[in-house]
């Protein structure tokens, strides 16, 4: 008899599904509190193809949450003016709750500053700098969607985090860095790594909490890992594709074969930390609107 000794593979498709549908039923209540939906405005400037995916599958799932859901394009060739323009007529739109704008944008815009006139409690990415303030200062605010994402899928797994030993491997501002905010809010004592970082198979093998939001594939290698540790890939690479194949398949920034072999419980790629990007944007949609109506926030999120 062989006995599987591989990681649990943590499954994100199914957690983000029941978050989306408990966000669902919470939103009737806040209709019959206020009259109307929760309202998100996702904003896509030039014609990227990944993006215009990426803001489809947002404003379906808006829809099927209940909420209502305002698209609006700008043309590649839209001024910082006409940018800055929409997000401040977004922002002193009462039926808008949440906005996100759709990052990249295109070379010539400059991103931070566009960011910087999201109103920050309709700041549902959670990138402007009043949001990453309140992070850093455990203020309740809006949270970036992917690392709490992650953050929920590791509390669902180990219920308390206090005193683990945490490793992020990036410092990206959209991931990485407030990725190691939660992490510390939660108790745990955080290592953030990077490219300049030295010995990093060494710092990664002390840790109990692996988080890897990198971009490059399977970097994270089974010796480095501690058994036992829990592992959540946040990368999503494409690999060149296979003889004959249109497409590549996709990877993480974790050798998953390997580092299965060695962990507790592991995010698979696809079907990890992906699909909690958009269930914790209509949660961060949900909660906002709450706030802004002057309701207490919802219950369970
Ligand atoms: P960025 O490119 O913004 O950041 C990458 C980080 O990794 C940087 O901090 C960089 O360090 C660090 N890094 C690069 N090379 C090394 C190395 N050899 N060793 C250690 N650290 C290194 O990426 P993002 O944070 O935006 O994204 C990371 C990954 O997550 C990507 O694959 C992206 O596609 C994916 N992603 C997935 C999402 C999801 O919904 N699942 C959402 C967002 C991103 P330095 O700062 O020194 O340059």
């Amino acid at each position: 008899m062989t006995v599987d000794t591989a990681a649990h593979v943590i499954d994100g498709k199914a957690f983000a599904a029941g978050l989306r549908a408990r966000i669902a039923d919470a939103v009737p209540a806040f209709v019959a509190a206020t009259g109307r939906a929760p309202g998100l405005a996702v904003v896509l400037v030039g014609d990227d193809p990944a993006s215009a995916v990426y803001v489809g599958s947002k404003g379906k799932a808006t829809v099927a949450a209940g909420m209502e859901s305002f698209e609006h394009r700008l043309p590649a060739t839209a001024t910082q003016t006409e940018v800055e323009g929409l997000l401040a007529q977004l922002n002193a739109d009462d039926a808008v709750d949440g906005i996100l704008l759709q990052l990249p944008l295109p070379g010539h815009l400059d991103e931070q500053a566009a960011v910087a006139t999201i109103d920050p409690d309709k700041d549902v990415d959670g990138l402007t700098p009043v949001s990453a303030g309140h992070l850093a200062l455990g203020i309740p605010g809006m949270v970036p969607c992917t690392p709490y994402g992650c953050l929920l899928l590791l509390q669902d797994r180990l219920g308390d985090l206090s005193g683990k030993d945490a490793i992020v491997v990036g410092r990206s501002i959209l991931v990485g860095k407030p990725m190691g905010q939660l992490l510390l809010g939660a108790n745990c004592t955080v290592t953030m790594a990077h490219s300049r970082t030295r010995d990093l198979p060494d710092l990664v093998r002390r840790a109990d909490i692996v988080v890897a939001a990198v971009g490059r594939a399977e970097m994270v290698k089974g010796d480095w890992i501690k058994p036992g540790a829990v592992v959540i890939d946040v990368g999503i690479n494409r690999l060149p594709p296979a003889d004959g194949a249109a497409k590549g398949r996709l990877v993480g920034d974790v050798d998953y074969a390997e580092v299965r072999a060695l962990a507790s419980a592991i995010t698979p790629v696809p079907g990890g930390v992906g699909p909690m990007t958009i269930a914790c944007l209509l949660r961060n949609t949900l909660v906002a609107a709450h706030r802004r109506a002057g309701l207490a926030d919802p219950e369970g999120f």
